[in-house]
């Protein structure tokens, strides 16, 4: 696979260097070059296909040529070892759980992936790669859990003290090994910022191997595919073959693997994006102006992005012709007071607790039936377990929640954190010591 920048066509980088950087230095997303179709042939009859046959299928088709069939088996077989069942609610709609995985959300598929290609590349007697990460919950939850005893690989996570749940920050603080967190004394913003300063800093990459473990690298976007063919796998074993899939979204990088898919063979009839009150893209679907805005905080906090940094490859894959986004995406948004309305409507109507992006996705999929009512199952993604979101959910449906088998002992084991103030210079400290 070779990939170019969406600011420059003109470039081309293998996939490996595309791993390694994350994003091209004009600050274009890597794209490939050519969309490889899948064989008609295999679509139809994915049926017969495990979940882990679909993704090496796809996956070859995609980086074939840049890892050996054996090795990518291998990478598939270690990384996706957990399921992404379709649960019918009614006898048109269905939720696709993503957070069978070890952080118990969606975010797994590509942490797991993208961790094992990384420790794949750098097993060549290549100096040890540092991943440095700052967190608001889930993504570090998936990234620690990801590169987790990954060989060649460490991980440095950065998270706000106080501002993560408590099953986010065991997930984060109790893994030893190659993973170390860093409880900052500030706010998630102050995070990031203190990544940023360490990836600009010429020292500290002339010590150390820095690498992001940024959520717009394409070793996460191609893992993200596989579960579309999956779903789309299951409703065909029940003889459905006409499909919309809702997403809950705030990078849109979820759905970015889906139209991915799509580009790919994958027959869907319809993309939905439910967003928070981060609503720069159904604004833009509508009007045509894309104008982000800065992060409002929600209760669906994982989607609580202001300017979609996934955005840029959908425009891409559709050629910057709004209508062309049109015919395949429609969008909505919701507010807090909704979210909660809807979690508690699920759990009336079909006993099912959903997390709050989870409930996004499911207000998005109902108003898409109303407005294009027809023959298609609609299923809705839920990007995670509920049991991540005490404070989003009423405290008697919480106390209902069945916790995810694993959860009580992450509960017992002993917190392992750093404690640093927002101070770049005991952050450089603290990588340059523990080296
Ligand atoms: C990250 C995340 C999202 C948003 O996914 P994008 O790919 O950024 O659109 C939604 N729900 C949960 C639970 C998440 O962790």
């Amino acid at each position: 696979m070779k990939l170019y920048s969406t600011n420059n066509k003109d470039l081309r980088v293998s996939f490996q260097e595309a791993v390694f950087n994350s994003l091209p230095t004009d600050k274009g997303l890597y794209m490939p070059e050519i969309i490889p179709q899948l064989d008609p042939a295999f679509i139809r009859n994915i049926q017969q296909y495990s979940l882990q046959e679909i993704a090496f299928t796809v996956a070859n088709a995609l980086i074939g040529d840049d890892i050996p069939e054996v090795d990518l088996k291998a990478i598939i077989a270690d990384a996706i070892n957990f399921d992404a069942p379709v649960k019918f609610l009614s006898a048109d709609t269905a939720v696709l759980e993503l957070f069978h995985g070890p952080s118990y959300a969606f975010k797994d598929f590509g942490a797991r992936f993208m961790s094992r290609v990384m420790g794949y590349f750098s097993t060549q007697g290549d100096k040890l790669l540092d991943v440095l990460v700052a967190t608001s919950g889930d993504t570090g939850g998936a990234v620690a859990l990801g590169f987790l005893g990954v060989e060649g690989t460490r991980v440095t996570i950065l998270y706000p003290k106080g501002k993560v749940s408590k099953v986010q920050e065991e997930q984060l603080t109790t893994n030893g090994q190659n993973i170390r967190a860093l409880e900052v004394e500030g706010t998630f913003d102050d995070c990031q910022a203190l990544v940023k300063t360490a990836f600009n800093d010429k020292d500290l990459n002339e010590a150390l191997r820095l690498t992001s473990a940024n959520s717009i690298n394409i070793a996460r976007l191609i893992p993200q595919t596989f579960y579309y063919f999956w779903a789309y796998a299951q409703l065909k074993s029940q003889g459905m073959s006409e499909v919309v899939f809702t997403v809950p979204s705030g990078n849109f990088g979820n759905i970015g693997a889906g139209l991915l898919a799509y580009k790919m063979g994958l027959p869907v009839k319809h993309f939905v994006a439910g967003t928070n009150v981060n609503d720069t893209v159904p604004r833009f679907l509508q009007s045509g102006a894309y104008t982000p805005k800065p992060s409002v905080q929600t209760l669906a906090n994982a989607m609580d992005v202001g300017n979609p940094s996934n955005w840029v490859r959908i425009q891409d894959m559709f050629h910057n012709n709004l209508e062309e986004l049109r015919a395949i995406i429609s969008s909505y948004t919701y507010n807090d007071e909704e979210t909660v309305k809807a979690m508690a409507e699920l759990y009336e109507r079909y006993k099912y607790i959903a997390c709050p992006h989870t409930a996004i996705a499911y207000l998005a999929s109902n108003q898409y039936c109303q407005d294009e009512p027809g023959e298609y199952a609609s299923v809705f993604l839920s990007t995670a377990h509920p049991c991540k979101f005490p404070d989003a959910i009423s405290e008697d449906v919480f106390a209902k929640i069945e916790l995810p088998k694993g959860a009580e002992d992450l509960a017992g084991k002993p917190k392992l954190a750093t404690e640093i103030p927002v101070d770049y210079e005991v952050f450089k400290s603290y990588l340059l010591v523990n080296n």
